[in-house]
C-alpha cells in the first residue's frame, strides 16, 4: 500500500503525477480557509523559522480575497477567513508553503489546524480512515485542461 505522502504527492485524488490538489486552488471555486488558530500558526511560524512574520504575509483576509478571486463563491464568504496566501506567480496556485517542486506542505509539522484536520474522500478510501472532522468540506479537483477529474460523480 501506498504512504499517504506517496498518494498525496504523486497520485492525488488516484491521478497518476497529480498533487496536492487540497494546498492549491487551481482552477476550482475552493479556499484553504478558515484559518481558526491564525495567530497561533503565525507564532508557530514564527518560532521555528526565526522570523517576524506579521499575519498579512501569511494569510489573506476577507478584503484582500474578495478581490483576488471576484469568479469563485467560496472567496466571497466572509466566514472562509483568513484562508492560507495563495502564491498567484504559479499556475497551480498553490498555499506558499505548499512546495511545489517536492510536492509537500513546507510547514507541515505546525501546519494550521484546518489543515490539519482535513482528510478527503480519497484519501480516507485508499488507508481506511475514519474522517476527523465532518464539516470539513473536501473538494474534487478540476484538472490542468479545465476537465473534472475522472472521479466525479
Ligand atoms: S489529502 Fe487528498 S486532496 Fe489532499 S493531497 Fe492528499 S489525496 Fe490529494
Ligand atoms: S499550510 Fe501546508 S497543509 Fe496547509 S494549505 Fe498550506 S501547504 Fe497545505
Amino acid at each position: 500500500m501506498s504512504s499517504i505522502c506517496d498518494i498525496c504527492s504523486n497520485k492525488c485524488w488516484g491521478i497518476d503525477g497529480y498533487d496536492g490538489s487540497c494546498c492549491s486552488i487551481e482552477g476550482r471555486d475552493f479556499i484553504m480557509g478558515p484559518i481558526r488558530d491564525s495567530v497561533q500558526f503565525v507564532n508557530r511560524l514564527n518560532d521555528k523559522l526565526g522570523r517576524n512574520f506579521q499575519a498579512s504575509q501569511v494569510l489573506i483576509d476577507f478584503e484582500e480575497g474578495k478581490n483576488l478571486f471576484p469568479d469563485k463563491a467560496s472567496w466571497q464568504d466572509p466566514e472562509n477567513f483568513p484562508a492560507m496566501r495563495v502564491d498567484v506567480s504559479k499556475a497551480k496556485l498553490p498555499c506558499i508553503f505548499y512546495n511545489t517542486h517536492a510536492k509537500f506542505c513546507s510547514v507541515h509539522d505546525i501546519r494550521p489546524q484546518t489543515c490539519q484536520d482535513y482528510f478527503c474522500e480519497h484519501l480516507m478510501g485508499e488507508i481506511g480512515m475514519e474522517k476527523k472532522i465532518q464539516d470539513q468540506p473536501s473538494e474534487k479537483p478540476v484538472i490542468d485542461n479545465g476537465t473534472s477529474d475522472p472521479f466525479s460523480t
